[in-house]
């Protein structure tokens, strides 16, 4: 409820910002629906992003003559001016189709390579988990193989240790997973002054943007900061984004 002091929330607030983070998604528009809102946050802050997407999207229309290669091109061209928008550093793009996504050596040699090269701090993913609510079948494989990723492969040298010994990478520790999706959630981050942002990111994706305002009768901006808004009572501010945050040990 509002007005309740900020000890009231069940949740912890993080406020700490790290130096790099890492936004491993499925198709392009789940890293700002997802985690927009810290991201923006952070990046104002001075951390370094990288965005990694796993599939070209190609099939997230309901526009019947638009071929597949044809929307997988626009939502590249969305998913960079979104990405520039924020002022993320760097976006990888795996190109797998869309809905095809699987567990394999190759999807999470991938994902590790982009670990290595970029080294986050924090990597925010899809929680593969999540079972209250229907979730596409690509965002468990991408949560799923990212948490691979970051542990044990990304870290310890004798996993893909070609990427080592001849791409010239270095294993690299991931300190912090975070979850966004996720059925019980243990952190909050007080998302009032990016939510704009967020939400102006969002839209960039316009091939999405029919669904996106017809579905709840009600525009993605004004669904999301109710959203928000409903996670952020109780804990003193305004709006909110939560996640479910795991902490590598020492
Ligand atoms: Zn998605």
């Amino acid at each position: 409820m509002r007005g309740m002091s900020a000890d009231s929330g069940r949740l912890d607030v993080a406020t700490d910002v790290p130096e790099r983070a890492m936004v491993v998604f499925a198709h392009p528009d789940d890293a700002e629906i997802g985690a927009g809102g810290v991201v923006a946050a952070w990046i104002a802050a001075g951390c370094e992003v990288t965005y990694v997407l796993c599939t070209n999207g190609d099939a997230g229309t309901t526009e019947r003559s638009l071929t597949p290669a044809a929307l997988a091109a626009r939502r590249a061209e969305e998913q960079r001016a979104a990405a520039d928008f924020m002022r993320v550093k760097h976006v990888v793009m795996l190109g797998y189709p869309d809905g095809f996504l699987e567990d394999t050596r190759e999807f999470l040699g991938d994902v590790v390579r982009a670990i290595r090269q970029y080294r986050p701090h924090t990597v925010f993913v899809h929680d593969p988990y999540r079972i209250r609510n229907f979730q596409h079948r690509d965002h468990r494989k991408a949560g799923l193989t990212t948490t691979d990723a970051v542990y044990p492969f990304a870290r310890d040298h004798l996993h893909f240790a070609e990427q080592i010994t001849r791409e010239g990478l270095s294993p690299h520790k991931v300190r912090e997973l975070w979850y966004w999706g996720a059925d019980e959630p243990n952190v909050i981050v007080d998302v009032s002054d990016s939510i704009e942002r967020q939400i102006a990111a969002l839209v960039r994706h316009e091939s999405q943007m029919p669904g996106f305002n017809v579905a709840a009768g009600e525009t993605i901006g004004a669904r999301l900061k109710k959203g928000a808004a409903a996670l952020a009572e109780g804990y003193g501010f305004g709006y909110g984004a939560v996640f479910r945050r795991l902490i590598a040990r020492r």
